[in-house]
């Protein structure tokens, strides 16, 4: 277990916080891999919750992107009152999505953030091609590092808004249907990554259309 100061935290959207930590030395992980945090404060060490790093291996600080969820009145309610100088408790870290390969990365709002690290070093290393990203929200104001996933995947990137409410935008959930009507080629590799019915309904969507299990990065 490592004790690391916050040097930095803000709200990165109306319900989403970036916190940066410092970063023990000697620190391995890799983009796609999280790790058990808790707070360190008095009550609250031995609450641990899963996030995902969005830094990268070689930065000289680690990130987390963290949806605040205030009416479950846990570990990441807290963590929306905690401010630079504030701990945090780094426990174990584990694997979960690995980039295999190019694909389709299909993700839902904060199920973006192992994606966030593999867009990264792709993007970093120059080998950010021929994929493409399929990104749900609620509205517009929902989604993560808007900018920054334009600026690396351009037109490869789409979102899609459950709840817009706004003309102009259709509002769509990625189901059965929408797969058909956006991807052609149901060989690919493909990534999903966010709540559990998400997952679950989209991965029997792609199967049932042809998508190889073995191709399913979940
Ligand atoms: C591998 C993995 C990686 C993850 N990475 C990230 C990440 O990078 N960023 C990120 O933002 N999230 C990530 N998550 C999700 C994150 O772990 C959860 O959002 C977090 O654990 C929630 O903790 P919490 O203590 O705030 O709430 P919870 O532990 O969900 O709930 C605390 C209490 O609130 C109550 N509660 C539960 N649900 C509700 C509800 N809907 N309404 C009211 N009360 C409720 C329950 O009594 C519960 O005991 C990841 C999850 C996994 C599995």
């Amino acid at each position: 277990m490592q004790r690391l100061k916050i040097l930095k935290t803000h709200y990165i959207t109306h319900n989403v916080k970036r916190f940066v930590l410092e970063k023990p030395s000697n620190f391995e992980y890799s983009p796609g891999q999280s790790a058990y945090i808790s707070i360190g404060l008095p009550g609250w060490e031995d609450q641990k919750r899963p996030f995902t790093f969005s830094s990268l291996q070689h930065w000289d600080y680690l990130e987390f992107i963290i949806k605040i969820y205030e009416d479950h009145k846990g570990v990441t309610a807290q963590l929306g009152k905690l401010n630079t100088g504030d701990e945090l408790l780094l426990h174990d870290i584990f694997g979960t999505i690995q980039y295999k390969g190019p694909g389709i990365f299909i993700a839902g709002g904060t199920g973006i953030t192992p994606f966030i690290a593999i867009f990264r070093a792709l993007f970093e290393s120059g080998n950010l091609r021929n994929l493409a990203l399929l990104y749900s929200n609620k509205t517009k104001d929902d989604i993560i590092l808007h900018d920054e996933l334009t600026k690396m995947l351009g037109p490869a990137y789409r979102n899609v808004f459950t709840q817009e409410g706004v003309i102009g935008f259709r509002e769509r959930r990625i189901d059965r249907k929408f797969l058909i009507e956006t991807i052609g080629d149901f060989s690919s590799r493909f990534y999903v990554c966010g709540p559990e019915i998400f997952t679950a309904e989209i991965c029997d969507a792609l199967i049932s259309l042809g998508a190889n299990p073995e191709y399913l990065i979940i």
